[in-house]
């Protein structure tokens, strides 16, 4: 495919306008050896917060503000991992919203930081206990909005503007990119908003063109319940893994999975020792979800290939490395926790 370079530079009235419509780049030493199939990446860390969640945070302020559930002078309650927080906080700020962000306390201490200094309040909860446990950050979360006056808690688990934010923007996006001619769109799944509605906006372009649909492949982390979930309509028994931004012990209500193909499992050292090779080999200095996700397509390009199939892989990048600076990009952490960083050279 030729890469489109054409179109002026754009300027911006304010930094809401520069969300979205970010970068599609193919992928070239780490598929060195495929012969007819490739891989793309889209780099959602090109959003003026950092992450895919700057997309979500607009939609759903914009949906509330509409509904009156927002009004001037109004306060953000909201349960996130951080870039969803890092989102909404950047419309907070442009639009004059107080906010109020609880994160788990496995979260990297440079996210908190950063919420800090986009001017949110954090309550930090703790990690390792039930959703329904009133210290979850959930709960915390639910309850703060309850007291607070004038409190908007948007819950992006099961906020509709999620998905919407994807089907709008994400999908159209990666549709016009490609030319439609896309074979696979690989995501990780956390709130399932981005692989929602994304896969729904290429669904329907595809059909609307009357060609055959990307398959949708769905990337979890070893520890959560939604592979289990998807392919068995069962409950697994969750436990705690290190990476962060996706994989979930509940089933959230944003995710449609009747639009998934495909879901593979990546455990943290496959997140870590790919998100690595994508800075080292690629130079996208990019988070542990990116890892996990561009080690499932490269798996999937391998197979396509061996097939001698010429398979055009999309994958979402959801955020940058800086907030993992202090983790997993730092050899003595990863020597701490069990890996070598050797070992992945
Ligand atoms: N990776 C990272 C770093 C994230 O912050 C998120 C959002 N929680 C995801 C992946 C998953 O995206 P989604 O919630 O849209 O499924």
């Amino acid at each position: 495919m030729a890469p489109t370079t054409s179109g002026p530079p754009r300027a911006y009235n304010d930094v809401l306008e520069a969300i979205g419509n970010t970068p599609l780049i193919r992928l070239n030493r780490l598929t060195e050896g495929l012969q007819k199939s490739s891989v793309w990446v889209k780099l959602e860390r090109c959003n003026p917060g950092g992450s895919i969640k700057d997309r979500i945070g607009l939609q759903m302020v914009l949906d509330a503000e509409a509904k009156g559930l927002l009004k001037p002078g109004g306060v953000i309650v909201e349960a996130t991992s951080g870039n969803t927080g890092i989102g909404l906080a950047i419309v907070a700020a442009q639009r004059g919203y107080r906010c109020i962000f609880t994160i788990p306390d496995k979260m990297s201490d440079e996210k908190i930081t950063l919420l800090k200094a986009i001017g949110a309040e954090v309550h930090v909860c703790p990690t390792a206990v039930e959703k329904e446990d009133p210290r979850s950050y959930y709960e915390v979360a639910a309850r703060l909005a309850s007291e607070i006056p004038g409190a908007w808690y948007p819950d992006q688990y099961s906020h509709l503007a999620n998905p919407l934010a994807h089907l709008l923007s994400t999908g159209p996006e990666i549709w016009q990119q490609t030319e439609g001619c896309l074979t696979h769109f690989v995501a990780t799944m956390g709130t399932g908003g981005t692989i929602t509605g994304t896969a729904r906006a290429l669904k329907e372009l595809a059909e609307a063109d009357g060609s055959e649909p990307p398959r949708i492949v769905g990337v979890d982390a070893v520890g959560s319940i939604l592979k289990q979930w998807f392919e068995e309509g069962t409950m697994g028994e969750p436990h705690t893994y290190k990476v962060e931004g996706f994989g979930e012990d509940f089933i959230p209500p944003a995710t449609d999975f009747s639009l998934i193909d495909e879901v593979h499992q990546v455990d943290d050292g496959t997140c870590f020792r790919w998100a690595r090779a994508l800075a080292r080999r690629e130079g996208m200095f990019c988070g542990g979800s990116c890892g996990g996700a561009v080690k499932v397509a490269l798996d999937l390009a391998e197979r396509a290939d061996a097939a001698g199939e010429a398979a055009m892989i999309v994958v979402i990048l959801p955020d940058a490395g800086n907030p993992y600076l202090s983790k997993f990009y730092n050899d003595e952490w990863l020597v701490e926790n069990g890996w070598d960083p050797q070992d992945w050279e």
